[in-house]
């Protein structure tokens, strides 16, 4: 893949110098206590999150509802953060990505695929990734870091930027939905991912609902449940594999949370119901994982539980030693899965020609 135009070099100094609070990431009850710290009133904060979260502020200037000398002084000790964006690739069915990167010089890649009447937010939650999984282009990378609060709600704000949709009624908005299926295991990286998304879903902000979230993971069993209960999400399991010996070679967290284990956080998550099923997201490998024998297997595996199968023909990616199954195949799979009482429905690829779709994110500033 060539290398991606990144612009100037990040003035590393420039990082350190910044001393003033960066407010994106913060809880409310936490930007209250830090305007304290600075001696400003804690009441400010519903102004804040408003100008922040609904108008899309960069600059506490525009805030005119706060006094001129309170400006200042939030300006003086606050910063509202925005990474820098070093590239943005629009597919040409309208799925964008951006490269962002921030001050310490590491690069995420965030994807927004639109529909009909509504649309998704692909966020990143670590820089690379630790699980090596062997069809996934981002498995290729090394994990550098988590990312923290403050840089998923980023994602979302340059997003908003991006599609100029601040201050627009939710209705008019193309940015209705979030899935956390970007690069990272979200559940490795839990207690940021839970604070940013406590401010993505706030009401009185972006306001988009736990319903509209989606965390995908490869299966960290023992922050499922957790997850459920205190995010309320909904869940997405990449299980791609019916049997453990394979799943050990295509998700080697299997070694660690094999199929049963998985299977058994997945009956009991709190967040799932009849209405809110949980969605097993499936690749479909060419003569790997793709046979009639391995759907039949799968609707035997998600019995009792409250599921439906998304499968995903695989992306390629430059030098993958994989290939994806024949669309007849992928069709007499999901009928399998059909008759077996399960939806399965087949994801159309998105953002192909710009390296946007699953699987396929590696932010090229990496070695
Ligand atoms: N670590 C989390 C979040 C990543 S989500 C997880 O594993 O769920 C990205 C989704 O795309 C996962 O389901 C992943 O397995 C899938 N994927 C990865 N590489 C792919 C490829 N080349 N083609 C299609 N899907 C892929």
């Amino acid at each position: 893949m060539p290398r991606m135009d990144v612009g100037p070099p990040i003035d590393q100094n420039m990082a350190i110098m910044e001393t003033r609070i960066e407010i994106l990431g913060l809880a409310r009850s936490e930007l209250a206590e830090r305007l304290s710290g600075q001696s400003l009133d804690p009441a400010l904060v519903p102004r804040l999150w408003n100008s922040i979260y609904v108008r899309g502020a960069t600059r506490f200037s525009q805030i005119t509802s706060i006094a001129k000398q309170t400006r200042d002084r939030l300006e003086d000790r606050f910063v509202i953060g925005r990474p820098s964006v070093a590239r943005e690739l629009t597919s040409s069915d309208q799925t964008r990505k951006w490269l962002l990167q921030f001050p310490d010089g590491q690069s995420v890649e965030t994807v927004f695929i639109p529909e009909q009447d509504r649309g998704a937010l692909c966020i990143s939650s670590q820089v690379g990734c630790s699980l090596t999984c062997s069809f996934c282009h981002t498995g290729t990378m090394r994990m550098a870091r988590n990312l923290t609060a403050a840089e998923m709600v980023a994602q979302a704000i340059v997003a908003r930027d991006s599609l100029s949709e601040w201050g627009l009624h939710r209705r008019f908005c193309k940015f209705t939905n979030l899935v956390l299926m970007g690069m990272g295991e979200p559940l490795f990286n839990y207690d940021h991912v839970a604070a940013a998304l406590r401010i993505i879903m706030d009401g009185d902000g972006f306001a988009i609902s736990r319903r509209r979230i989606m965390l995908s993971t490869a299966g960290v069993v023992p922050m499922i449940e957790r997850t459920g209960r205190e995010l309320g999400v909904n869940l997405a399991i990449s299980l791609h594999a019916v049997r453990d010996d394979l799943r050990d070679e295509l998700v080697p967290l299997n070694k660690r949370y094999p199929l049963a284990e998985l299977l058994r956080a997945c009956r009991t998550y709190p967040a799932a119901s009849n209405a809110r099923r949980i969605t097993f997201e499936y690749v479909m490998l060419r003569g790997v994982n793709d046979s009639d024998a391995d759907a039949r297997e799968l609707t035997r595996l998600l019995a009792g539980i409250h599921a439906k199968v998304n499968l995903i023909p695989w992306n390629p990616w430059p030098g993958a030693g994989y290939q994806t199954s024949a669309p007849d195949r992928i069709q007499s799979f999901a009928r399998i899965v059909n008759i077996g009482g399960f939806s399965a429905a087949v994801r159309a690829t998105r953002g192909d020609d710009i390296m946007a779709a699953c699987g396929q994110l590696k932010s090229t500033l990496m070695s």
